[in-house]
């Protein structure tokens, strides 16, 4: 599913909050022939993120002015700040012929899919949603009121889940990242 003078593959990966898709994301990477997009945010950096290698942090008027400019080939506002992928980084990665591996929430992945996007569409999912849960309440990163909502979000994001190309079920990381390998032909 390449785009006409495109030799790489863009590969779009999302799924709930506590799925499991970010060290699914860091395992795919550890393959030199997988690129990350590394999207804006409006979002405040996480103790141990850095800037420019996991997000491009940036204030809400930047990002409005990259809105306009037509920085972003997709955008969303999750959890009340704004998350959008570069058009330009995408677009010179797929012209090396990599794989460009965005992890972006559901919204993002279905704009892409309406716009005709060509890439390849993965929806990780936990393996029931009691062990979602759990893993959500065992990460104990966020107050029980962000957690509710994560959780309800979840709960939406895994009714799309039918709107992507493969589902994976992460029962096991190791699988998981070996059938997204063979899927995206990085045998
Ligand atoms: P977090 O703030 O936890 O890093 O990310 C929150 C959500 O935003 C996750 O579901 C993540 O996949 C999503 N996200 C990250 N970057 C982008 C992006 O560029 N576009 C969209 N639509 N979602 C993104």
């Amino acid at each position: 599913m390449k785009a006409a003078g495109r030799k790489g593959t863009m590969l779009v990966i999302s799924g709930p909050s506590g799925s499991g898709k970010t060290t699914i994301c860091k395992s795919l990477l550890s393959d030199p022939r997988v690129r990350f997009s590394v999207s804006a945010t409006t979002r405040a950096p996480r103790p141990g993120e850095v800037d420019g290698r996991d997000y491009h942090f940036v204030a809400r008027e930047r990002f409005k002015a990259m809105m306009a400019e037509g920085a972003f080939i997709e955008h969303a506002e999750v959890y009340g700040n704004m998350y959008g992928t570069l058009r330009k980084p995408m677009e010179e990665a797929l012209a090396r012929g990599e794989v460009y591996l965005l992890e972006i929430d559901v919204q993002g992945a279905l704009q892409l899919k309406s716009l005709g996007e060509p890439g390849i569409y993965v929806f990780i999912a936990p393996p029931d949603f009691d062990e979602l849960r759990r893993r959500l309440v065992a990460r104990k990163t966020e107050a029980p009121d962000v957690l509710e909502r994560r959780l309800k979000k979840a709960e939406d994001e895994w009714r799309e889940r039918t709107q992507y190309d493969h589902v994976v079920v992460n029962d096991r990381v190791e699988r998981a990242v070996g059938e997204i390998r063979a899927i995206a032909g990085l045998q």
